[in-house]
C-alpha cells in the first residue's frame, strides 16, 4: 500500500495533477486525495484548480461535470465503468418527450445526470440548492428529473409550484426501509438521525435533519450532540470519524453502500495517472448547452 501511494504521489507531481475524491469513495482513496467532497464541491474544486490534470475518483457524471466546468483540463475517471444507475435512468429523448408534453414547464435536472441530459434541461441543481433553484424560476410547472424522491422532498418545500416528477431513484439510498429507521431509533434513542433526500419519503419524514452529503457533514460537525445515525452512503463515515474523534457515527443501514462508488482502487488511480485511462471527452455542442444549465444554477446559488 505504501509503495503504490508513493508512486501515485510521484506521478501526480510529474503530471501536475490533482486528485479529487467523492465522500462515498473507499477510505484509502479519500486518504490519497487532495480534496474530498460531494459532487458539487469537487466540480468547483476542479474548476478552480491550477493543475493540468484532474483525477476524479467518483462516478461518470461527476467527471463529466468537472470537464464541463474545466474544458481545457484533462479529466480522468480512474474506474472506467463507474457509472450511476440513477443518472442512466433518464435519456435526452425522455427529456424531449416531457418537454413536448408540458411545453410551458421548465426542466430542472439534478446534477446526477449525463451531460447530454443537462444539455436538454433549462437549469441544473444539486440536493442542497434544488429548492432555491426552483423558487427562482418564473415558471409554475417544473419537470424535475430524474430522482422522484428528491423531487418529492423538494415539492414539499415549494408548494406554490407544480412539480412533475420522473420515476428515477438512487438504488443505494432507496434500499433503506422504515423498519431500519425504527430499529435504529430503538437502539440509539439519543442519537440524531441525518438522512439524504434520495431516501424513500417515509424514511425522510422520520429524520431529525434532511440534507445533501455536504449538509449532513456540516450538521454533524457543528451540532453539539455526540451520536449521529447517518442515512447516506457509508463512505461519509470515514471523513466524519477522522475529523470528529470525540463523536460517534452509526450507519443507518448496512445496505448504504454504492457499488459504483466503491469501484475505484489505488491501482486504478495509478493507472489513470500513468496511462490516461478513461479520459473524459465531450461533444462541443453538448458541452456548450450543458454548461448553460450549470451556469444558470450558479447564478442562483454560487
Ligand atoms: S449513491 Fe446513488 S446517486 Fe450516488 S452514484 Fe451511487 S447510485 Fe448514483
Amino acid at each position: 500500500m505504501e509503495e503504490i501511494i508513493n508512486q501515485i504521489h510521484n506521478l501526480k507531481k510529474q503530471r501536475n495533477a490533482i486528485i479529487l475524491a467523492h465522500n462515498y469513495q473507499r477510505s484509502e482513496i479519500q486518504e490519497v486525495a487532495d480534496i474530498v467532497g460531494d459532487s458539487y464541491a469537487l466540480s468547483k474544486a476542479a474548476k478552480e484548480a491550477e493543475h493540468d490534470v484532474i483525477v476524479f475518483c467518483g462516478v461518470h457524471f461527476m467527471a463529466e461535470t468537472a470537464k464541463l466546468l474545466s474544458p481545457q483540463k484533462t479529466v480522468l475517471l480512474p474506474a472506467a465503468d463507474a457509472g450511476c444507475p440513477m443518472a442512466d435512468m433518464v435519456t435526452p429523448a425522455d427529456v424531449k418527450t416531457l418537454k413536448a408534453k408540458y411545453p410551458d414547464a421548465a426542466v430542472v435536472c439534478y446534477v446526477n445526470t449525463s451531460a447530454a441530459v443537462k444539455a436538454e434541461s433549462d437549469v441544473c441543481c444539486t440536493s442542497s440548492n434544488a429548492v432555491d433553484v426552483i423558487k427562482a424560476l418564473p415558471q409554475h410547472n417544473i419537470i424535475f428529473i430524474p430522482d422522484a424522491h428528491l423531487g418529492d422532498y423538494v415539492a414539499k418545500q415549494v408548494p406554490e409550484k407544480n412539480i412533475i416528477l420522473f420515476d428515477g431513484y438512487c438504488i443505494t439510498h432507496k434500499r433503506v426501509t422504515l423498519k431500519e429507521v425504527e430499529a435504529a431509533r430503538k437502539v440509539l434513542p439519543e442519537a440524531k438521525m441525518l438522512v439524504h433526500p434520495e431516501c424513500l419519503p417515509e424514511v425522510v419524514a422520520k429524520a431529525d435533519f434532511v440534507g445533501s452529503t455536504a449538509q449532513i457533514i456540516a450538521f454533524a460537525q457543528k451540532h453539539l450532540d455526540d451520536k449521529f445515525i447517518i442515512g447516506t452512503e457509508q463512505g461519509v463515515l470515514h471523513w466524519l470519524q477522522k475529523h470528529n474523534q470525540h463523536k460517534k457515527f452509526y450507519l443507518l443501514s448496512p445496505k448504504l453502500i454504492c457499488p459504483n462508488m466503491k469501484k475505484t482502487t489505488l491501482q486504478d488511480v495509478k493507472n489513470a495517472l500513468q496511462n490516461n485511462t478513461c479520459e473524459i471527452t465531450l461533444n462541443e455542442n453538448v458541452m456548450k448547452k450543458a454548461r448553460v444549465s450549470i451556469e444558470k444554477m450558479l447564478m442562483v446559488h454560487a
